[in-house]
C-alpha cells in the first residue's frame, strides 16, 4: 500500500460533474488499495473572481482580507470533493489550510509554508478516510489567513507529500504531460515519459506553465517524487520529474525547447569602457523591482560599450524611462533603444553536460534558416537565444526536427 497525494487543479474541479469524476478517480486509486490525500484548487475563474470583488471593494485591498477572501475558493471545492467522495461510498473529511495547520509565515498574498502538522491527516488516514485539503493556502502562527501566491495549491500538494513522506505526488491537470514543446506549434511534438527537476524548472520558468516554479522547487529540495497529469482522459501514465541521478538510462541529449514572447531587450549603446557601468545601469532598474532576464555586453574595437539586457515586455518602458532619466547622461552613453518584438527561446536538456557542439549545431540549424541570433546565453543544461518574434515559430519546428525530439 502506498501513500499518494492527488492535486486536482482548476479546471479538474471546474464544476459538479468534474468533481464527481474527481471522486470516481479517487476511488479507483482507494480500492487498489493505496492511502490517498487529495488537494483541491478553486474552480476555474474563481480566484480571480474572488479578486475581483475584492478590488470592487477596496481599490488595492488590504493583503490580510483578501486573502481572508481569495482562501474561500479551495475551501468550496474541498467540501464538495469530500461530499463526491461520500455519496459513492468513500469515506471522505476536508480541511481548510488553517485546520490542519499548513504553518506559513506571515507573507499575505506570497506566504510560504515553515511547517505541515501531520497528526489529524495521519490519523484520518489511519481510519480509512481520503483527506482532502483546500490548497494554496495557510496559516501564520498569530493565526491569520495566508495564501501561497497565483498557482500555490501545487505547492501545497507538494509540501503535504513532502510531510507525509507520499510515495508519489500527482498533479492532475488539463495537460496529459509535459512536451518537448508547444505542440500547437509543432504538430508532432512528444510528451516526456520524464523530465529532471533541473529541466522542469527551466521549462517551466520559460513558458509551459505546467506547474507552479516553486513547487517544483520545493520537490527538488524535499525529494518528492512528482507526476503530471491530465484528469480528462483515461489513466495515462503522464510526465514523471525525476531526479537525474536516479536515472537508470541514459538521459537524451535534449529534453525540450521552451520559449518566451514576453522578453523585450534594451540596449544601451556607446559609452566608454569603464569599470562600474554595467552596475550603474542595472543598479536603478533592480531598485525599481524590474527582473532582469538575459544580460550582454559588447566592447567595440574603438572601445565603446553596448550592454543590452532582457525584461518582460511590460515593464519596457519604464525600463526606457529608468535609463534616460537616471543612467545615459551619467556614463555618456549615445543612444537608448528598447525593442519588444523578440522572443527567447531555448534549447533544455542535462545530456548537455556530456556533449560537446550542441550550440554550433544550434546556430547551424539557425543559419540555415537565415534566422538571425540577436543574443545568446548558456548554463550548463540550456542554450537560450533571442531571436525576432516573427522568427520564433519557425525556429522552434526547425530545432525541434533537426534534434529530432519528435523521436523518443
Ligand atoms: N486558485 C489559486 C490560483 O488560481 C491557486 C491554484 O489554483 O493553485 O492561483
Ligand atoms: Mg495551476
Amino acid at each position: 500500500m502506498s501513500l499518494i497525494v492527488q492535486k486536482f487543479g482548476g479546471t479538474s474541479v471546474a464544476n459538479v460533474d468534474r468533481i464527481n469524476a474527481v471522486a470516481d478517480r479517487v476511488k479507483k486509486f482507494k480500492k487498489d488499495g493505496h492511502h490517498i490525500i487529495v488537494v483541491v484548487s478553486a474552480m476555474s475563474g474563481e480566484t480571480n473572481k474572488l479578486i475581483g470583488l475584492a478590488e470592487d471593494m477596496m481599490g488595492a485591498p488590504e493583503p490580510r482580507e483578501l486573502d481572508a477572501i481569495v482562501a474561500t475558493g479551495e475551501q468550496v471545492t474541498a467540501g464538495l470533493t469530500a461530499l463526491a467522495l461520500i455519496n459513492i461510498g468513500i469515506p471522505a473529511k476536508s480541511y481548510s489550510g488553517h485546520q490542519i495547520k499548513i504553518l506559513t509565515d506571515k507573507a499575505h498574498t506570497k506566504a510560504r509554508i515553515l511547517k505541515i502538522d501531520e497528526k489529524a491527516i495521519r490519523q484520518d488516514l489511519d481510519a480509512g478516510n481520503v483527506v482532502v485539503i483546500a490548497g494554496f493556502q495557510g496559516v501564520d502562527e498569530l493565526g491569520n489567513v495566508t495564501t501561497l501566491g497565483r498557482g500555490g495549491s501545487d505547492t501545497t500538494a507538494v509540501a503535504i507529500a513532502a510531510a507525509m513522506k507520499a510515495d508519489e505526488c500527482q498533479i492532475y491537470t488539463d495537460v496529459d504531460g509535459i512536451y518537448t514543446t508547444d505542440p500547437r506549434i509543432v504538430k508532432d511534438a512528444r510528451r516526456l515519459k520524464s523530465i529532471t527537476f533541473e529541466e522542469m524548472l527551466e521549462m517551466a520558468s520559460l513558458g509551459s506553465k505546467v506547474l507552479q516554479t516553486r513547487s517544483v522547487e520545493f520537490a527538488g529540495k524535499y525529494k518528492v517524487k512528482l507526476r503530471v497529469l491530465s484528469s480528462f482522459d483515461a489513466y495515462g501514465e503522464g510526465t514523471i520529474i525525476t531526479f537525474e541521478e536516479d536515472e537508470k538510462m541514459e538521459n537524451p541529449i535534449i529534453s525540450g525547447i521552451a520559449f518566451n514572447r514576453d522578453e523585450a531587450e534594451v540596449s544601451v549603446r556607446g559609452f566608454p569602457d569603464i569599470p562600474g557601468s554595467a552596475y550603474q545601469i542595472l543598479g536603478p532598474i533592480a531598485d525599481a523591482n524590474i527582473d532582469v532576464d538575459m544580460i550582454i555586453q559588447n566592447v567595440g574595437v574603438s572601445g565603446a560599450n553596448d550592454f543590452t539586457f532582457t525584461v518582460h515586455e511590460r515593464d519596457l518602458q519604464k525600463s526606457i524611462e529608468i535609463i534616460n532619466d537616471k543612467v545615459k547622461a551619467k556614463i555618456n552613453a549615445r543612444e537608448v533603444i528598447g525593442d519588444s518584438k523578440i522572443a527567447k527561446l531555448s534549447l533544455v536538456g542535462v545530456g548537455m553536460r556530456s556533449h560537446a557542439g550542441i550550440a554550433s549545431k544550434m546556430f547551424k540549424v539557425l543559419s540555415d534558416e537565415k534566422i538571425n541570433i540577436i543574443t545568446i546565453s548558456t548554463s550548463e543544461i540550456k542554450i537560450s537565444v533571442i531571436l525576432e518574434e516573427k522568427f520564433l515559430d519557425d525556429a522552434v519546428r526547425a530545432l525541434h526536427k533537426a534534434f529530432e525530439l519528435e523521436k523518443a
